[in-house]
């Protein structure tokens, strides 16, 4: 076997680590199996992996999980972050076999089998890359600088309090076009990021903001969802995006198809069509991307950034390394279409490489991953969704109901389920929103950013005029 000693910097702060969760160092007889990244792949592999005859060290940049697709219910005020968050730890002690390491990972070094991270490098026998995703601006800092992500708490937290803060300056705006321009919210993208979000806008303006600031007109809000193609939800059956469409436009959102985005500007959105829209948030929900990790490792990377993978999910020329999730890129959902970044593929991309990696253990061939498509669903605001699901295609309140079944039992942890279903109940039943504190991440950054933004602006304007 493979000598697995850690290296560390500083040594003895990271063996201490070890130690205290019952991890050999040195002496390990098992084989060792880093797992980089505790999302839904990463959390799968060493589920599975729990009863195996191995060590399992998982490795993440935040000591928790974090359930994305409830994630633009935190940004429109909707769930406190801590009730889609688990802590990694408490997750792992379930099984024996497993510890966590909190830690950046940069890169790979193949040849040494060592994970490089920010505390040092840690050495492996098997490893699962699980990294995930972020958000895709195209190569376009100005898409970056200038609008607002969704891709994980913090960025949720910083939306929430950016467009309570919007509020709270429109409340107060004497100027009639400034004032449009705060009560106007843009999501640029018309995948399920975006169409669930225009949604829960139009719902916390509607049934919230309209009684928080009887002074604003609120039919003076404006939420524009922009799509670059002809379609919303193009994922889904033709049926279920036209129902989509009708429900999103009945509900008050402006849908802008066949409007792709030429420019971001501080407080302005431009089309390539030449035409503006002036509005203070502008979310980017257009695209996302393999983590930054997957450029890192220098290997063949395939549409997206994404990491080429063998059908076994093990990286070309690497038995031992495994690559899963929205991180791999592997052809075979549809011919010559690659497996959809969502929870489900990397959930069972992460069973597979774990099965994989016990069968090596063994000395056993490994199997090709077969996914088993349970089919897909969105939410658009209150009692309606989408569902399409083993040849089923639903709309309204049941397919509503059954967003609401699967989100809450796929949550981790009992306390998260508890939190959500009374969050849920409680809007329900009172058409209200209980977290709407300008708070933590970004909150006092939003006076700097708007001085900041003004001052691009001028910036802007002058180098225009000149
Ligand atoms: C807003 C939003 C809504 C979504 N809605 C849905 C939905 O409704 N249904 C659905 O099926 N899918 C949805 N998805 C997609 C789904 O969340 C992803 O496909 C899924 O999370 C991918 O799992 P993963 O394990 O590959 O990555 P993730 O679950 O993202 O986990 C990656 C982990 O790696 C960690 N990490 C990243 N880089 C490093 C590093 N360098 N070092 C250490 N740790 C690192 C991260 O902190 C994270 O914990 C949504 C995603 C988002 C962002």
């Amino acid at each position: 076997m493979i000598e697995t000693e850690i290296e560390t910097r500083p040594v003895e702060k990271v063996r201490d680590t070890y130690k205290q969760n019952g991890m050999p160092a040195s002496s390990r007889a098992r084989p060792r199996v880093v797992i980089v990244g505790a999302g839904f792949g990463g959390l799968a592999a060493a589920r599975e992996l729990a009863n195996a005859d191995v060590d399992v060290l998982m490795i993440n940049r935040t000591n928790y999980h974090g359930f994305w697709p409830l994630l633009y219910q935190v940004a429109t005020a909707g769930l406190e972050p801590e009730s889609i968050a688990y802590p990694v730890r408490a997750i792992l002690r379930r099984y024996r076999n497993a510890s966590f390491l909190l830690a950046e990972v940069s890169g790979v070094d193949f040849e040494q089998r060592t994970v490089l991270t920010d505390v040092g490098s840690v050495s492996y026998d098997y490893l699962v890359l699980a990294a995930g995703s972020t958000t895709n601006f195209f190569g376009n800092d100005r898409f970056a600088q200038y609008t607002l992500g969704m891709k994980d708490l913090d960025e949720a937290q910083r939306l929430r309090n950016h467009i309570l803060y919007c509020f709270e300056r429109a409340a107060s705006e004497q100027d009639a076009a400034r004032r449009a321009a705060l009560l106007t919210f843009a999501v640029v993208g018309g995948g399920p990021t975006g169409v669930e979000l225009a949604g829960a806008f139009v719902e916390l303006i509607r049934h919230v903001m309209r009684k928080d600031y009887p002074m604003l007109d609120v039919h003076q809000a404006h939420v524009v969802l922009v799509e670059a193609t002809d379609r919303v939800l193009a994922m889904f059956p033709e049926s279920l995006q036209r129902a989509a469409l009708d429900r999103l436009r009945r509900m008050g959102v402006d849908v802008r198809l066949n409007a792709p985005v030429a420019d971001v500007r501080p407080g302005a959105l431009a089309f390539k069509d030449g035409t503006e829209l002036a509005a203070e948030t502008v979310v980017w929900a257009a695209g996302v991307r393999a983590s930054p990790l997957a450029e890192a490792l220098g290997v063949t990377l395939g549409r997206g950034a994404r990491v080429k993978i063998e059908p076994t999910l093990t990286l070309p020329g690497h038995p031992d390394v495994f690559v899963i999730g929205d991180m791999a890129y592997l052809e075979g959902y549809r011919p010559d279409v690659p497996y959809p970044m969502v929870a489900p593929v990397a959930i069972q991309m992460g069973e597979q490489a774990a099965r994989n990696i016990i069968a090596r253990t063994r000395r056993n061939p490994m199997k090709p991953f077969r996914y088993f498509d349970k089919g897909q669903m969105a939410t658009i605001g209150r009692s309606a969704a989408v569902l399409d699901a083993f040849g089923i295609q639903l709309t309204g309140w049941p397919a509503w109901v059954g967003w609401l079944f699967v989100h809450l039992m796929e949550l981790v942890g009992f306390r998260n389920r508890a939190l959500v279903l009374l969050n849920w109940a409680y809007s329900y039943f009172t058409y209200d929103r209980g977290v709407r504190l300008i708070f933590g991440i970004g909150a006092d950054e939003q006076v700097k950013v708007r001085t900041l933004n003004v001052e691009r602006a001028n910036v802007e304007r002058a180098n225009v005029e000149r």
